[in-house]
């Protein structure tokens, strides 16, 4: 399925983006590898056991619209394709609405919904031009229902259902697909960074998050679902969804 596939990631440095790296360069994948840590980067390049010419390290910051179409003709230079695109990175919060300032939902949104955004419609007009390609969007159980202190964090994933549901009706006679993908609780660092409501960082991890779903397994899961077609997965199961509420 994914064999010579290329496969661009965001928020390939970490957590659930690094689980993907090293699945899709198993199933033979060649791999476009961003997020804004080129060292971290580099470690996941060497971790996926990948030679050097099948996997490219594309540092980027999804909220620098302006610099996505110089990096969407780097990998079409490199590669020639784009098959699937995970639109993976994203950012979470820890506040309450009433004291959450104002620039704490502007940077979620930023990040977490004009990033997918901005990438999708720089890929687009070359998945159009193929005929073919997939975009897969970890949103989240917060895309879907409301959970404490997360507001802006459900905003966000909520309003990728929106654009993404459209897009998928848009390309559906296009040979384009769109999985959204909703997971539960995974172990990952995501709490940590989470923002508060002065829009520092948070700074220590979720006891609930530490027990999640581990991120390989999370990975797995997000590959058989796309590789079986889905338009939507629940990734965690309703048990995980209880913490949340
Ligand atoms: P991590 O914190 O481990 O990974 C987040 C990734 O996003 C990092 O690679 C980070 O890299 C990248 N990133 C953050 N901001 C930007 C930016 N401005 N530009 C480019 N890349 C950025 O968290 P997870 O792996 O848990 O999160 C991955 C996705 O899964 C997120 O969309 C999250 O909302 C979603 N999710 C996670 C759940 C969980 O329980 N872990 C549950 C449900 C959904 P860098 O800092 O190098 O830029």
């Amino acid at each position: 399925m994914f064999n010579q596939k290329v496969a661009w990631i965001t928020g390939a440095s970490s957590g659930i983006g690094e689980a993907l790296a090293v699945a899709l360069a198993r199933q033979g994948a060649r791999l476009v590898l961003s997020a804004r840590r080129e060292d971290e980067l580099q470690r996941v390049a060497l971790a996926t056991g990948l030679p050097a010419e099948a996997v490219l390290v594309l540092p980027l910051d999804v909220t620098d619209a302006d610099d996505l179409a110089e990096k969407v003709q780097t990998v079409l230079a490199r590669f020639g394709r784009i098959d699937y695109v995970f639109q993976n990175a994203g950012i979470t919060q820890r506040s309450l609405v009433q004291n959450t300032d104002p620039s704490v939902y502007q940077r979620l949104m930023a990040v977490n919904f004009f990033g997918p955004v901005a990438l999708t419609q720089a890929i687009l007009p070359h998945m159009l031009a193929q005929k073919s390609g997939h975009f897969v969007v970890t949103s989240s159980v917060a895309g879907k229902i409301g959970v404490k202190q997360r507001s802006g964090y459900c905003a966000s994933k909520h309003a990728l259902h929106g654009f993404f549901d459209a897009l998928r009706a848009e390309v559906a006679n296009s040979g384009l697909r769109v999985t959204m993908v909703c997971p539960g609780y995974i172990r990952t660092p995501i709490s940590s960074s989470a923002l508060s409501a002065s829009g520092e960082v948070y700074g220590k991890s979720d006891k609930a998050q530490e027990q999640g779903m581990p991120a390989d397994e999370c990975a797995r899961r997000i590959l058989k679902a796309v590789a079986s077609g889905r338009e939507e997965v629940y990734i965690g199961g309703v048990e995980t969804w209880g913490i949340y509420l």
